[in-house]
């Protein structure tokens, strides 16, 4: 059945492409779609982009039952292409299912989010290193102060025009690493791709931002010694020819990019290899002059090089890599998948 599409009276003006950044300006429609008990997932619809009513006693508010995704649309020769969305969909009801939310309807969903990118198509930015960013978000919506899972929720799609995270060739990011406060702990909801993780992290960020880092190291909640995640990135090491990045245990997030760049490394024939990282094997390995590279992975960035990995009274500092560094060729070979300028040979482009 088709979704139907109720357009907007007033469009807005296009940012120009220089003006884009980050998720600073939204299109003119977004796809919605509600839960009630007995129910279920009811009424898809693509309406006006804008502000939406909520109950004051709505328990997304209180009790932060809030999950959300973030996935890209690509210009590409072919047309519209959506980057991984059934990993990033897939992710999607993980993460219901860890908070207590009503699994949400993956095909109906894919259907919402491509009926909203045709209908706002001409807002896709065409410059490199430019996107569409999707951004679903599911929030429950019952009014009711009781602490339990609410009977009543929406799910919101809307898009973001945004520019490459990096202009011109990526600036080595500092990064802090944070050995007091904890973002997740080992059966907690870190694994899940909730509100509430990252409000955790923000305390910790806005230090390091006004030590002059440009963003966060988290280690494992406990012990305060094994490499979980950098702020919206997953970590990777390059240590003596080896690629090493946290295994997932639940407290960091299964980035779709990091699998991606697992599965290139591994058919280039790079050894990998998921697992624990203490932090002091970092320090090891960087005195030996074995740390080759050290880079995050995210869908805003894919590939963002780390040059300074610091802590009190330690700096590791790293080498600005070269085109040839594992780093780089790695985003050429992603960002190349994304617009159609390298083989799709894993499947990964989605037409819209
Ligand atoms: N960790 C966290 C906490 C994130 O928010 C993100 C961004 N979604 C990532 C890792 C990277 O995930 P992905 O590659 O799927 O964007």
């Amino acid at each position: 059945m088709a979704i139907p599409v109720e357009r907007t009276r007033s469009p807005k003006a296009r940012p120009a492409e220089a003006e884009l950044g980050f998720g600073k300006y939204f299109t003119d429609h977004m796809f919605r779609v509600d839960w009630a008990e007995g129910r279920g997932w009811h009424a898809p619809r693509v309406v006006p982009y804008g502000p939406i009513s909520l109950d004051p006693a709505a328990s997304a508010l209180h009790y932060g039952q809030a999950i959300f995704e973030g996935l890209k649309a690509f210009r590409h020769p072919g047309g519209m292409r959506l980057f991984r969305p059934g990993a990033h969909l897939a992710r999607l009801t993980r993460s219901a299912e860890r908070l207590c939310i009503p699994p949400v309807d993956e095909a109906l969903l894919l259907d919402g989010v491509k009926t909203l990118l045709r209908t706002d198509a001409d807002w896709l930015p065409g410059g490199p290193g430019t996107s569409l960013y999707v951004r679903p978000v599911v929030f429950a919506t019952e009014a009711f102060l009781g602490v339990r899972p609410a009977k009543a929720y929406t799910l919101l799609a809307f898009l973001s025009p945004v520019a490459g995270y990096f202009s011109g060739p990526p600036r080595p990011l500092r990064i802090w690493v944070e050995r007091e406060r904890a973002r997740a702990a080992r059966g907690g909801i870190g694994g899940a791709k909730a509100a509430a993780n990252y409000v955790a992290s923000l305390l910790a960020a806005e230090e390091a931002k006004a030590r002059g880092f440009d963003q966060v190291l988290w280690l494992d909640g406990a012990e305060h010694r094994d490499l979980e995640e950098i702020g919206t990135m997953n970590v990777f090491a390059a240590i003596g020819g080896t690629v090493v990045t946290p295994s997932l245990e639940g407290t960091i997030l299964a980035g779709v990019t990091r699998d991606s760049v697992l599965q290139v490394l591994r058919g280039w024939g790079v050894p990998v290899e998921e697992r624990r990282i203490e932090l002091d094997e970092l320090a090891t390995a960087h005195r030996a002059g074995r740390l080759a590279e050290v880079f995050g992975t995210g869908t805003a960035s894919v590939v963002a090089p780390i040059g300074e990995v610091a802590w009190p009274g330690e700096a590791l500092r790293l080498a600005a890599p070269g085109a040839e560094s594992l780093g780089e060729r790695l985003r050429a070979e992603i960002s190349g998948i994304q617009r159609g300028e390298r083989p799709d040979r894993l499947g990964w482009l989605e037409p819209v």
